[in-house]
């Protein structure tokens, strides 16, 4: 019998193929990272489980993809409807599986998710295709788009069904059936989610939800012969064993990989709004969004005034129980990742830079329940040189370094030099400066006066190592389609 003094049981998943809940052999763990510990049963599934899901997305897809995109709207609207009735429980899940506070999941990863749905709903209902005349040969030419077939995604554990709803929803939306793998460390809201498939109307093996390891699970994805498309989010190391492995099937491939992102702060940026800016966007969700902004380079007039204010704006960035309504960041998400993020700072240190706050520096005060939790202070670093691996390295974590620039040129040039390519800010009053250093800057996505601004009309994706190809909008329809071109002689 349990007294009240015991945890209550584990949560054991089981993957989601052909609209059922099917139990798999072997499972690994998944770990609370407020608490460190195990508090949910992964199946660890393999090549047997994917090619389950597959043939069960393979029979689903033919009256799937002949279904109108009227009526497929509908039903990712439904579903959108339900993750909001049932948002609070997502919420809770979502926290205690990735360690974000339960204010950031529910103002920013569930509410997304729902979105999501809605947006490629609607957006699908909108699309064109290209038509166009050749009179010299009396031909009429138009383009028609058809689904791919049965689309592999593959999604990271920062903002778990978020970014996972950011591929099952245009995947579907545009005809394709689906077998998708979300990280191993944050599968529960994945599992939430099969649960509201069949209420929303989602026929079986639209939507096939395969729980496992990279190395197992995902490879066996990724190697099938009948998954034509795949769409990965995560590192760039594992993009390239992605690519490597896909290359013998010439398989469509999205990947959108890590970032080492600048913001360049120029003498007549508003600094108020840009210290509390870059604020969050160094810290947001513990620093593990790959758009976080891990660069900071200030022009050396401001240098000293910028640096103070934003230290003292980094102390105030709470870390604690991802419970407490006041907590700015929760916990890191496993003891791994906590030791690597913390390995930076050592490296810094090491290298004779400045510990301004954080790691080191700053005890944090966690409740006696979060005591073997994987927290982290945010941590603001100077005197660190360039070609360090800490100015060159993905952290991923609330590290940021702030370092002074003298002119235009260098900024951007100490901006570019990396090998990543994904996001960047540019803090200025000056118009035209604002839109000549953003040309400038090698990032997919660049914000100006502002962080984080998203208007999913526009294509997302990194240039060099952070990624190949876009999502969003029509670049989200032209990925999840093909394209045929028609020539009728008449
Ligand atoms: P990861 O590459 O370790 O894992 C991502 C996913 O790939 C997981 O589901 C994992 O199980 C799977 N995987 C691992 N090995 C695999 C293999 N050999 N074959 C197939 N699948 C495999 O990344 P992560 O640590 O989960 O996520 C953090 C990374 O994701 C960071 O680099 C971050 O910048 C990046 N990220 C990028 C974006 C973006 O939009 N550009 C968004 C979020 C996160």
């Amino acid at each position: 019998m349990q007294n009240s003094s015991e945890q209550p049981p584990l949560l054991v998943l089981e993957n989601f193929i052909g609209g059922k809940f099917t139990p798999c052999r072997s499972h690994v763990d998944s770990y609370d990272p407020s608490t460190g510990e195990v508090h949910c049963r992964v199946p660890d599934s393999g090549k047997e489980e994917v090619d389950a899901a597959v043939d069960a997305a393979k029979e689903a897809f033919p009256d799937w993809s002949a279904c109108s995109p009227q009526q497929r709207a509908d039903i990712l609207n439904k579903l959108a409807d339900l993750i909001d009735a049932n948002v609070e429980e997502f919420v809770r899940a979502e926290s205690k599986d990735q360690g974000k506070t339960l204010t950031f999941a529910r103002t920013v990863d569930i509410p997304r998710s729902a979105y999501n749905f809605r947006y490629f709903a609607s957006s699908v209902l909108y699309h064109t295709t290209d038509c166009s005349q050749m009179e010299h040969a009396g031909c009429l030419n138009y383009t028609v788009r058809c689904p791919v077939g049965v689309a592999g995604l593959i999604s990271p554990w920062n903002f778990p069904l978020y970014l996972l709803t950011w591929k099952i929803a245009p995947a579907v939306a545009m005809g394709n059936t689906v077998v998708a793998k979300p990280s191993e460390m944050t599968s529960v809201t994945a599992w939430l989610l099969c649960k509201l498939l069949q209420e929303a109307g989602v026929p079986p093996g639209v939507v096939n939800i395969v729980f496992g390891t990279g190395p197992r699970a995902g490879d066996a994805l990724v190697g099938h012969p009948d998954v034509p498309l795949i769409s990965f989010t995560g590192s760039t190391a594992t993009a390239r064993r992605i690519t490597e492995r896909s290359a013998p099937f010439c398989k469509k491939l999205s990947l959108e990989l890590g970032g080492k992102n600048p913001a360049l702060v120029f003498a007549d940026a508003d600094l108020e709004r840009c210290v509390e800016t870059t604020i969050r966007s160094s810290f947001y969700n513990q620093g593990e969004v790959c758009l976080c902004t891990s660069r900071i380079y200030v022009e050396r007039s401001i240098y000293a005034e910028f640096l103070e204010k934003f230290v003292a704006a980094a102390r105030k960035w709470k870390t604690g129980a991802p419970s407490d309504p006041s907590s700015d960041n929760g916990a890191l998400i496993s003891k791994e990742h906590l030791e690597k993020v913390r390995s930076f700072v050592a490296l810094a240190k090491s290298e004779g830079a400045t510990i301004h706050c954080g790691e080191g520096v700053d005890q944090l005060d966690l409740p006696e329940r979060n005591r073997s939790g994987y927290f982290m202070p945010a941590t603001v670093i100077s005197g660190v040189a360039d070609g360090s691996r800490v100015m060159q390295e993905e952290i991923f974590g609330p590290v940021t370094c702030v370092s002074p620039f003298d002119t235009e040129d260098e900024a951007v040039a100490r901006g570019n030099g990396v090998r990543y390519g994904l996001s960047a800010t540019v803090w200025s009053r000056d118009v035209g400066r604002v839109h000549r250093v953003a040309q400038r800057l090698q990032a997919g996505v660049i914000w100006t006066n502002c962080w984080l601004v998203r208007d999913l009309n526009l294509p997302f994706g990194g240039l060099k190592s952070s990624g190949v190809g876009r999502e969003g909008g029509k670049d989200s329809y032209h990925f999840f389609t093909e394209v045929k071109s028609i020539t009728i002689k008449h």
